[in-house]
């Protein structure tokens, strides 16, 4: 029941009152000891050093800026003792802090938070997880008081490639939907009015995935509902008349330059979905 928790920051603040709250015995350090201030008058114990705090539990939470930081936070953590790193950082940091650890004798898990502070402990919030399997079941408790908790597998780095792709995905919609709004506002539309029906929209988009996934899947695009061809004629009318409207739509553009370099491929009248094959063969030849 004893954990620390390194960096103090709006995430791992709210990740030690959490625990605190699940009845952990919690030990936290921060650079900026004032910091821990809330959380002492919560019960947890701040230690005078990095050093001292993660001696004082068997477990560490690390939360901070960024990897770099926690790499050198971690330099004086003793074999036995087991790490879970919740810093952002990429999958080769991940991987590497995985082999740091090993070499040392320390257990580690990497994990990467979707989700705000003001999220965690809600069901809003999850945390996805790769490294080591066993710490993931042996402090499974802990973990999902912040929120759902995904174990992904047993490669570090693969949680923060799924971080990389969610993001990038929550980016596209995002990028999608203040383009839509500048469009409609326009016609005097305003945002909040627009709303429903974007959400309508994008709910049937999100349903749609599953038969997208299938098609990668088993990586037959002949039978998709929706084919290149029909979406390089939707993306051109759209680049066009959003231009005329004053909106250029040049987040677009790329997609339509994928759906054009499937097109010269030979694959006009299958799924758009095998667009991915023009992305995995530009990661083949980068
Ligand atoms: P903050 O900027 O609020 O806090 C950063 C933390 O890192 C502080 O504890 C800070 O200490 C510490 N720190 C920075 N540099 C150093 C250093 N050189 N030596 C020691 N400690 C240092 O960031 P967040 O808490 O928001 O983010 C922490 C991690 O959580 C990041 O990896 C972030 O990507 C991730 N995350 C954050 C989310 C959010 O919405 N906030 C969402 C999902 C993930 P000090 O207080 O002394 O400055």
């Amino acid at each position: 029941m004893k954990v620390t928790v390194i960096g103090l920051g709006s995430m791992g603040s709210v990740l030690a009152a959490v625990l605190l709250r699940g009845g952990y015995e919690v030990t936290v350090w921060n650079r900026t000891p004032e910091k821990a201030d809330a959380l002492v008058a919560q019960g947890a114990t701040r230690a005078d050093t990095v050093a001292s705090a993660l001696a004082a539990s068997p477990v560490a939470i690390v939360c901070v800026f960024d990897t770099a930081t926690a790499v050198e936070l971690l330099e004086p953590v003793e074999a036995g003792k087991t790490v879970i790193n919740l810093t952002t950082g990429s999958p080769e940091d991940a991987r590497s802090l995985a082999a740091w650890a090993a070499e040392r004798g320390v257990a580690y898990l990497d994990g990467a938070i979707m989700a705000v502070p003001e999220a965690i402990g809600t069901p809003a919030a999850f945390v996805i997880y790769s490294g080591s399997r066993q710490v993931f079941d042996e402090h499974r408790a802990a973990l999902d008081a912040f929120g759902g908790s995904h174990f992904l597998g047993t490669d570090a780095g693969v949680a923060e490639f799924h971080d990389l792709g969610l993001l990038s995905a929550g980016y596209a919609t995002l990028g999608g939907f203040l383009y839509s709004v500048a469009l409609v506002e326009t016609a005097g539309v305003k945002a909040g009015d627009f709303l429903p029906l974007a959400t309508t929209w994008l709910t049937g988009m999100v349903a749609f995935l599953a038969d997208i996934a299938r098609e990668i899947d088993a990586g037959d695009y002949s039978n998709g509902a929706s084919s290149v061809a029909i979406n390089q004629v939707a993306l051109g009318t759209i680049l066009r008349d959003s231009a005329a409207a004053g909106v250029p739509a040049d987040m677009l553009v790329p997609f339509k330059d994928l759906l054009d370099r499937r097109a010269d491929d030979g694959h006009a009248h299958s799924s758009a979905s095998g667009i991915i094959e023009v992305l995995r063969h530009r990661i083949a030849t980068a």
